[in-house]
């Protein structure tokens, strides 16, 4: 089967294209897995995951944790057509008791870092034992904030990107690759 994928994909009024494949993805997905087995071997971890775009990388990360661990979302929204608004809106709380537990908040993307930012210190008032972000992908330069990112799967330009969760106004996110906007 080819691998490389050369199709551009139109979604509304925008054109996509292939930017990292699904064997990038995976790849991706395994080192961060790798490196939470390690650290977290025995923790219970309690995976946050923020909803709605974490869904496929929280479904393929969980797949590959090796210790027993729960898994619980939570629902926020920051961005508008292809640019983040700044302001973290709609919040969907935790039904779980998180004091003394060890948190991995899990993004499918970290842009501006506003929505992590926002929810920290939401769980942080819960007195958790530790909070560890992981985060399938991470833009370093639109990233405004200080926090540390724990488990990054890749790191990857300023550009608006769809697929693998990842939506443009509702659509692409059942794209089995990333695409970038070409226009
Ligand atoms: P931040 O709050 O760090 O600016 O952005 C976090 C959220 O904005 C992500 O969870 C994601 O939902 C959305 N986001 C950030 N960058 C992108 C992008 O390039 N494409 C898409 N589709 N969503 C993004
Ligand atoms: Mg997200």
């Amino acid at each position: 089967m080819q691998e490389t994928i050369t199709k551009t994909v139109q979604l509304h009024d925008k054109k996509f294209a292939p930017h990292i494949s699904a064997t990038e993805i995976e790849k991706a997905v395994v080192r961060v897995a790798t490196k939470i087995n390690t650290d977290l071997a025995g923790k219970n971890p309690l995976f946050v995951c923020v909803l709605n775009g974490v869904f496929l990388f929280a479904a393929d990360l969980l797949r590959k944790i090796e210790t027993p661990c729960e898994i619980s979302f939570v629902k926020v929204s920051s961005y508008e057509g292809t640019a983040s608004s700044g302001e973290v809106k709609t919040q969907i709380g935790l039904k779980e008791d998180i004091k003394g537990r060890t948190i991995v908040l899990v993004e499918d993307i970290i842009d501006s870092g506003n929505t992590i930012a926002k929810l920290l210190p939401i769980l942080e008032s819960q007195q958790p034992a530790a909070i560890k972000i992981a985060t399938l992908l991470f833009k370093p330069s639109a990233f405004k904030r200080d926090f540390k990112i724990d488990y990054i799967g890749l790191e990857i330009p300023n550009d608006f990107v769809v697929g693998y969760g990842l939506d443009y106004n509702g659509l692409g996110r059942n794209l089995p690759e990333i695409y970038k906007i070409t226009e």
